[in-house]
């Protein structure tokens, strides 16, 4: 018998689980948004996530069902659930990746480390937030939040006026999430990946570079991070899918400080921007991992296939949006460098794929994946 695995979403993630599922041998089906969408290649059913019944039917159908995206709401995971639907990584976790207030007070029960926080309801209650950390804050609406989308930094309450106002006419908790500005010397991640039975492994620290709030470079591993730095940041995630009990591929983002210190910023239960290095690096990529641990099958090795690979990811794209124009020249430019795109239309700051290089000398490799993105890029 064939396993069947169902995904919500259409997204790129869905759509990079599916080369990994042809090679195991799964029946990969994806619920997608609508046409179009960058899974389309193996999109079986198209509809509203939100939607019980319709997410209900698509799941009769397979064994598993996992997720490209955190943000199928509760009820509809309730209603999985209670048919006996397999579900990974389950409501219980993805409530706390769903909401980054809900995931700020869950990781400090913990007692590891992140920003000093606080859910601030009104204008007033940032000022104080503001007096105590500098006047200079970073504050971020708690769901919803995608590539930056909802972070500001801020430093004086008039600067989120718009978002206190939209977060009174949805009502609920009704609260922004505000953070101390972490003076990070650099961004890590740190993937494991988790089955329901237990297993658990984790992939090389990585170091990321965001660009206006987006991914836009991945090093793996993370440069000077052997010994202890790598231990804590495993250390880290293995506790957080553990204690939060995640299935399936869980991103870690940290912030490294001058101090040494390592916080927690961000948890992605899925596969993750920073992990896609995995896919021509990593002797077992995200996206098989993530469908072996949601079958809960026997985890594959993480190990990294070269000393170093580079990800950069291709935002953007060419202005005049002809990316099949850019491909003749870069192919050409750099044959060792593995090309990676999404089936997205180029539109500014749009994530529509990305390249990896592997290699032996950092500053070479990181050079050469450079090189090769910015042929589609303006
Ligand atoms: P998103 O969910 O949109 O990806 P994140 O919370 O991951 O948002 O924030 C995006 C980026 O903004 C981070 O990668 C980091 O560069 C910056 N950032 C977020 N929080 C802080 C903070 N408390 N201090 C400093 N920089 C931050």
């Amino acid at each position: 018998m064939v396993l069947r695995v169902g995904v919500i979403g259409g997204g790129q993630l869905a759509r990079m689980m599916v080369p990994a599922a042809v090679e195991l041998g799964l029946d990969i089906r994806v619920l997608a948004e609508g046409p179009g969408m960058s899974a389309a290649i193996a999109a079986t059913a198209e509809g509203d996530y939100h939607d019980a019944e319709t997410v209900l039917a698509f799941a009769r159908d397979v064994d598993v069902v996992t997720f490209d995206h955190e943000h199928v709401p509760q009820d509809v995971l309730a209603v999985l659930r209670d048919a006996g639907v397999a579900v990974h990584p389950g409501p219980g976790p993805l409530a706390v990746a769903q909401d980054k207030i809900t995931m700020r007070r869950r990781l400090t029960e913990l007692g590891l480390p992140v920003p000093d926080w606080a859910a601030v309801h009104d204008a007033e209650e940032l000022r104080a937030f503001l007096a105590e950390h500098g006047g200079r804050v970073v504050v971020k609406t708690p769901r919803g939040g995608y590539d930056g989308k909802g972070v500001r930094v801020v430093t004086d309450p008039a600067d989120v006026e718009d978002w206190f106002i939209a977060a009174a006419e949805v009502g609920g908790e009704q609260a922004l999430l505000a953070e101390e500005l972490v003076p990070f010397t650099r961004e890590l991640a740190q993937s494991v990946a988790r089955r329901p039975s237990g297993e658990i492994v984790a992939w090389p620290l990585v170091e990321t570079t965001q660009r206006a709030g987006v991914c836009a470079e991945v090093i793996a591993p993370a440069p000077s991070s052997a010994g202890r730095v790598a231990d804590v940041a495993e250390a880290i995630a293995v506790r957080v899918a553990e204690e939060l009990g995640v299935t399936g591929v869980l991103a870690v983002e940290l912030f490294q400080t001058d101090d040494e210190r390592i916080l927690v910023n961000e948890l992605a239960m899925r596969p993750h921007n920073t992990g896609h290095w995995s896919i021509d690096g990593a002797t077992t990529s995200q996206f098989e991992q993530h469908l072996r641990a949601v079958l809960d099958l026997p985890l594959g090795a993480t190990g990294a296939k070269a000393a170093v690979a580079v990800m950069v990811n291709v935002l953007g794209g060419p202005a005049d949006g002809d990316l099949a124009a850019r491909y003749p020249a870069a192919l050409a430019a750099f044959p060792e460098a593995k090309y990676h795109f999404y089936g997205k239309s180029p539109r500014p700051g749009r994530k529509i794929g990305h390249v990896t290089v592997t290699g032996d000398d950092v500053d070479d490799v990181v050079y050469r994946a450079r090189a090769a993105a910015a042929h589609f890029d303006d």
